[in-house]
């Protein structure tokens, strides 16, 4: 291993153990200048001991480099132990069953990594596809893609699938529910998306009654394949939207807009009066992790441990399906309907 890819791996630990602390940002920081350095450069320092006198290297950043230039991982097998994700075995089925992942983040808005890398990461993971869903214009403080940038991320993405064949980069975006139902994104775009997601992110103490008629017209819009983190809560910081959730799931079944299990630690959507209501009335289910950097990927299995515990039927999962009966149920090819 690399120092570069040493450090690679810090810091997706520290991702999925969700640390954003100061010993996360102290080992970003190592990352970027180590990239920034050549391989005889870093090679010279750590045999000299001068590591630490970079700005931006500390002793625990200059261990874990010396470390992988003397083919030692005691660092990292401490790290990767300590912040291994649990998971219940009945849990365990349902992330056996998980072919991929329907909402992620890259650079392009609001996340860490790199498309390259979360698809590697993926991979990595037994995942056969991704879903890349950066966010939509509106959401300017997320850094949202307008209509350019999307085109631009669509022909990266075209470029990325022909190297990493047969892993598939399936096409999409978060796109943001507007205040009175409509989507941040034209039409044209979303029709050539593989799968969108679709959000509430602003205006979320709204009354119930307009925030059904909001969520109504997005989930029965023939565009929108998945309904992303339906309450918007924050667990312990921000309460849940409330809307009248036999209208919007009833929507969702009838129009097939799967309802998602967002894993985010602090999101954990949908709460659990909710997602039961949400099975009754025949909804599709995504189980996504909605991760911002490479390490959030591995948080699948959060949303698993829910989805056990409530006995979400498999098959109604959708990222259970392979990316060829995903296209087809989002229709987005010509293969028979799911
Ligand atoms: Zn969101
Ligand atoms: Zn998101």
């Amino acid at each position: 291993m690399t120092p570069v890819e040493a450090l690679e791996r810090v810091v997706h630990c520290l991702d999925r153990a969700n640390d954003s602390g100061f010993k996360a940002k102290a080992f970003t920081r190592a990352l970027e200048v180590v990239r920034g350095m050549s391989a005889a450069e870093v090679a010279e320092r750590a045999a000299g001991n001068t590591l630490t006198q970079l700005e931006g290297i500390g002793d625990s950043s200059a261990k874990v480099i010396i470390q992988a230039l003397c083919g030692d991982s005691t660092y990292l097998d401490d790290l990767d132990r300590k912040t291994r994700i649990s998971m219940s075995p009945g849990g365990a089925v349902y992330r056996a069953a998980l072919r991929g992942d329907c909402h992620m983040h890259s650079r392009w808005s609001d996340g860490g990594a790199s498309v390259e890398s979360m698809a590697h990461t993926a991979l990595a993971l037994g995942h056969e596809y991704i879903v890349l869903t950066d966010h939509s214009a509106r959401l300017t403080i997320a850094h949202g893609l307008d209509r350019q940038r999307l085109l631009d991320q669509l022909g990266d993405v075209g470029l990325l699938n022909e190297r990493l064949a047969p892993f598939r980069i399936l096409t999409g975006m978060e796109v943001d529910i507007l205040e009175d139902g409509s989507l941040d994104l034209d039409d044209d775009l979303l029709a050539e998306l593989d799968v969108v997601v679709a959000s509430v992110h602003s205006k979320l103490r709204m009354d119930s009654d307009p925030m059904t008629a909001r969520m109504l017209a997005a989930v029965s819009s023939p565009h929108v394949d998945v309904l992303g983190h339906c309450t918007g809560r924050l667990i312990g910081k921000r309460p849940e939207s409330t809307f009248d959730a036999d209208v919007v799931f009833g929507a969702c079944a009838s129009f097939r807009t799967a309802v998602e299990l967002n894993c985010r630690p602090e999101r954990l959507d949908p709460p659990a009066d909710l997602l039961n209501r949400a099975i009754e009335l025949g909804c599709f289910f995504a189980i996504n992790s909605d991760a911002h950097a490479t390490g959030q990927l591995e948080w699948q299995p959060f949303g698993c441990d829910t989805a056990s515990q409530h006995g979400v039927p498999l098959e109604r999962i959708i990222n259970t399906w392979s990316a060829d009966e995903l296209l087809a149920w989002t229709g987005r090819s010509n293969l028979a309907s799911h």
